[in-house]
């Protein structure tokens, strides 16, 4: 358990090692009370980082517990603060950045966290349940995403010639077997699970999984680079929506359309399976 200053501790200092600028920035939304940590009965549990105007620090909404894993949680909605802050100096309409971009100061914010507190050496539970979470959240947001689209793709290429709720289960059905292989069993009622993914009604083509994999690859840029990211990086932030992300992006020396580039997101999650995998065979 940690205790909530402790826990803002972490994340604070974790975000100065990157750079004093996040931890200063972060720090803004503690002085100026806009974060609501409290437990109370119908709060929402999940975190939630909500912007209201560039001049105005954002507020964040986090029932805290105490475990490790909301720390990640603290860090990663202090990331979307940060986030908009440093852009606060766009009009309104160029202020936030697009959807593509909305995940990257985030989940970078965690990935800080993550390595911060792995660094502490905590006992082996508290590693395990951090790179758990940040594999389940990578699978859930990279892997599962990907599959959804391909569904969708199918589903609306099967509505356009007629297709039936039956067919469109069977079509999911089918993507979900392909998924998983032998590994889940996937209960036939699953066909409907489809019907509950509000994004396909709502956002068609949903692309979180391309910010999320972009935060990945940056962090493995910045791992390889060091020090010269760094500006880079915020400049990266601060220039909100300002630009397509294609263009943001190219302005920071990445390049989209480069494998290598995505596979250096690849890359990560790949280290912290073999961490988890090694943690695992000690234990045994
Ligand atoms: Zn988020």
């Amino acid at each position: 358990m940690y205790s909530f200053t402790a826990a803002v501790s972490l994340a604070l200092s974790s975000f100065h090692a990157f750079h004093p600028r996040l931890a200063q920035l972060a720090r803004r939304v503690f002085d100026e009370d806009h974060y609501d940590s409290e437990l109370r009965p119908g709060k929402q549990g999940i975190g939630r980082c909500i912007f209201v105007m560039p001049d105005l620090t954002p507020w964040i909404l986090h029932s805290y517990h105490g475990q490790p894993d909301e720390i990640a949680t603290m860090a990663h909605e202090l990331g979307h603060a940060i986030h908009c802050m440093l852009a606060a100096h766009h009009n309104i309409l160029h202020w936030l950045s697009s959807l593509p971009l909305a995940e990257t100061a985030s989940t970078f914010a965690e990935l800080l966290l993550i390595d911060h507190l792995l660094a502490q050496n905590p006992d082996p539970d508290i590693r395990q349940m951090l790179l758990f979470k940040q594999l389940d959240d990578a699978y859930a947001t990279i892997m599962r995403q990907g599959w959804f689209t391909l569904f969708e793709q199918a589903a609306h290429d099967a509505i356009r010639d007629g297709a039936t709720v039956a067919t469109l289960g069977d079509l999911y059905l089918e993507n979900l077997h392909e998924q998983f292989g032998t590994t889940v069993e996937t209960p036939d009622d699953f066909r409907y699970e489809w019907v509950a993914i509000s994004h396909f009604f709502s956002m068609p083509f949903y692309v979180y999984a391309f910010g999320q994999l972009l935060a990945f690859a940056l962090y493995e840029q910045y791992q390889r680079e060091g020090e010269p990211f760094k500006e880079r990086y915020l400049a990266l932030l601060a220039a909100g929506g300002s630009a397509a992300p294609m263009a943001l992006l190219a302005q920071v020396g990445v390049d989209v359309t480069d494998a290598n580039f995505w596979q250096g997101g690849f890359d990560v999650l790949a280290r912290l399976v073999v961490q988890l995998e090694g943690m695992a065979a000690t234990a045994e």
